[in-house]
């Protein structure tokens, strides 16, 4: 099979992606973005259906051209999957799809790209694959003898499965609140997470998120570790989530000790009997295609030198979360650092 060329190859499809599109066609370099992915939309496609915002669609915009309203004031993740394909339709992103890329090796001073679509050459990498293919699950005693059903946020697609049952939720972020919303109107539900909920004010949403993320970055990188009144990881009180609150179904418990055959050991020594878990327990950064690179790490992650691998210039890393830049994972804050990246690989290039 020949290697094709280009100048930058961005991989994943999704927002970031397509953030980074944005400015390499506006810088004139030559570049292409690889997909693994049927069809547009990055990770939205695969969340569970009545997944919502948690900001108005004004305040989930990608760099150039606002999304459009939706009906609802917090749109459903399916307003997002319209959204990125025609922002891609309308920049004329040239994205291929399914391209799923295998391995990335030092080729002279750039990159060889192996893919299931054939090899690419080029002299600098983004990646932008997300996390939402790396799952994260925890390690607890008795996991492997509990005999109900165990699923992870990325494999819940809505509450038919455990309807009448009795669950236990994990997790104490947005997508645990929002699923154990949803759950809770079918099920006997059970709360647990590792540090109680913290929960927005209801009149406050994602933008002040956003915002906070921003400053608490900046004040980060001024050496100033005070911390702040909120995370991304707090949870916005969307309509679902205001709703199961109202019910009394957002009692947060001690995460348990350990699983048994049917059900949990609590933090007090008691048992509840359960049908099923499901662990709402976040994601990993996407880079196995990295590993003939053996990448310098740090913390338990890859070494970074600003928006790009230590002392590799020409790797950037985009929309992974803040280690990427100040809320890099969202709509809205993903396009700013996206910009930084492609300034910085013309003027790397160059
Ligand atoms: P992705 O959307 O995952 O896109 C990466 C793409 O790369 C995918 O198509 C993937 O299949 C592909 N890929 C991966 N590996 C390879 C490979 N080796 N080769 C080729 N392609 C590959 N943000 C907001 O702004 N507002 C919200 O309300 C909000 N809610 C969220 C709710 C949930 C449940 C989650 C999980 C996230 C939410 N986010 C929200 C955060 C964020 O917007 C998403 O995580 C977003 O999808 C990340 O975009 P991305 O482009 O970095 O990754």
């Amino acid at each position: 099979m020949t290697t094709a060329r280009t100048r930058v190859v961005v991989i994943g499809g999704g927002q970031a992606g397509l953030a980074a599109g944005y400015y390499l066609r506006r810088a004139g370099l030559e570049y292409m973005i690889l997909d693994d992915q049927p069809a547009a939309g990055g990770s939205w496609r695969d969340h569970w259906p009545s997944l919502h915002l948690f900001s108005p669609a004004a305040h989930s915009r990608l760099p150039g051209w606002p999304m459009s309203p939706s009906s609802q004031e917090f749109p459903p993740g399916s307003h997002v999957v319209g959204y990125l394909s025609a922002y891609e339709q309308r920049y004329e992103l040239p994205v291929r799809r399914p391209v799923s890329v295998t391995a990335v090796r030092r080729n002279g001073s750039g990159y060889r790209i192996d893919t299931t679509a054939g090899s690419w050459s080029a002299e600098a990498v983004i990646n932008a694959t997300g996390t939402w293919s790396r799952p994260f699950w925890p390690t607890y005693p008795g996991m492997r003898s509990f005999r109900g059903r165990q699923i992870h946020t990325a494999q819940y697609d809505g509450p038919g499965t455990v309807t009448g049952r009795r669950v236990a939720v994990v997790g104490g972020g947005n997508s645990a609140a929002q699923i154990l919303a949803e759950i809770s109107t079918f099920a006997d539900t059970l709360w647990f997470t590792t540090r109680p909920p913290r929960f927005l004010p209801d009149d406050v949403d994602g933008r002040v998120l956003f915002d906070v993320a921003t400053r608490r970055a900046r004040a980060l990188a001024a050496g100033d570790d005070t911390g702040g009144v909120a995370g991304l990881g707090d949870v916005v009180m969307v309509p679902s989530v205001r709703d199961a609150r109202d019910r009394g179904a957002l009692r947060a418990r001690t995460m348990f000790a350990a699983l048994t055959t049917d059900g949990v050991v609590t933090d007090d020594g008691g048992v509840e009997r359960i049908d099923a878990v499901v662990w709402c327990t976040g994601f990993r950064p996407a880079l196995r295609h990295l590993r003939p690179l053996h990448l310098p790490t740090a913390d338990g992650g890859i070494a970074m030198d600003g928006l790009h691998a230590a002392g590799e210039p020409t790797m950037v890393f985009l929309g992974y979360g803040d280690w990427t830049g100040p809320a890099s994972a969202t709509l809205i804050g993903v396009g700013r650092t996206a910009r930084y990246a492609v300034e910085h690989l013309t003027s790397t290039l160059t």
